[in-house]
């Protein structure tokens, strides 16, 4: 019994001088590795070293129509423009969590109001629609003006440029998963940063964004990045993706 109390008091002597060492010296809680890889920041306004640059001004190789034709959207100075009627473009690569940046901008010559007015759209995994729009001065509901997860969150605030100007989008994208039975066991969520300014943050996304009805939750795999023709000729450039 005695024996067994010294080797008990001694056990709780260690752990008191263990735990003493592991808050009084620095090097226990170094941690050396892994190492993370480098990447090279773009300079001026350029990809990051290891992105997949899928619009740089000119190529439009990584997109394709929705019968897998090439697009009919035109390239001008730099920038791809919605060539209206001709249909929305995907990505030939199909991605899941990832980092986007684009650069849009609505018609400088201002035609049509609310939904009518600069109307397009990023379309993550082809489902679910960061809204592009020009609200700029431009009424309509918040909850599908730019900035929006369409019909499902409303932005923190108004970051639209003037129209004509270019804005950008950075977008943080953790994709929703399902299980084996297809049901959805964790949702979407979404960051997005238009021109610098905060509009989402890490925002839920309920399920597919509809016009009329509900969200769906309908199980998938890594889809394509869309973009929508919406019959308004926006244009965009500079865009690349970081997978996560
Ligand atoms: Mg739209």
């Amino acid at each position: 019994m005695f024996k067994h109390i010294t080797l008990l008091f001694a056990g709780i002597l260690l752990a008191t001088i263990s735990f003493a060492q592991q808050i009084t010296t620095p090097e226990p809680t170094e941690v050396w590795e892994p190492v993370p890889r480098v990447v090279t920041p773009g300079m001026n306004n350029l990809p990051p070293s290891d992105a997949i640059v899928l619009f740089d001004g000119k190529n439009t190789n990584e997109w394709k129509h929705e019968d897998g034709s090439d697009i009919k959207w035109k390239v001008e100075d730099g920038a791809l423009t919605v060539t209206p009627g001709s249909g929305d473009i995907s990505t030939r690569q199909t991605f899941g969590d990832l980092q986007l940046h684009l650069e849009w901008r609505t018609p400088a010559a201002v035609k049509g109001e609310g939904q009518g007015r600069g109307n397009s759209g990023v379309f993550l995994q082809s489902r679910y629609e960061v809204q592009v729009l020009d609200n700029y001065q431009n009424k309509t509901y918040p909850n599908g003006q730019a900035g929006s997860i369409y019909k499902q969150s409303i932005p923190l605030v108004n970051a639209c440029r003037p129209p004509g100007e270019w804005q950008t989008y950075d977008i943080i994208y953790t994709a929703p998963r399902f299980n084996a039975d297809g049901v959805k066991v964790a949702s979407a969520h979404v960051t997005v940063i238009q021109n610098g300014i905060l509009v989402q943050n890490n925002t839920e996304i309920k399920g597919t964004s509809e016009y009329i009805g509900l969200p769906k939750n309908i199980a998938h795999g890594d889809d394509s990045l869309k973009l929508q023709d919406h019959s308004n000729p926006v244009s965009y450039r500079n865009i690349w993706v970081r997978k996560l």
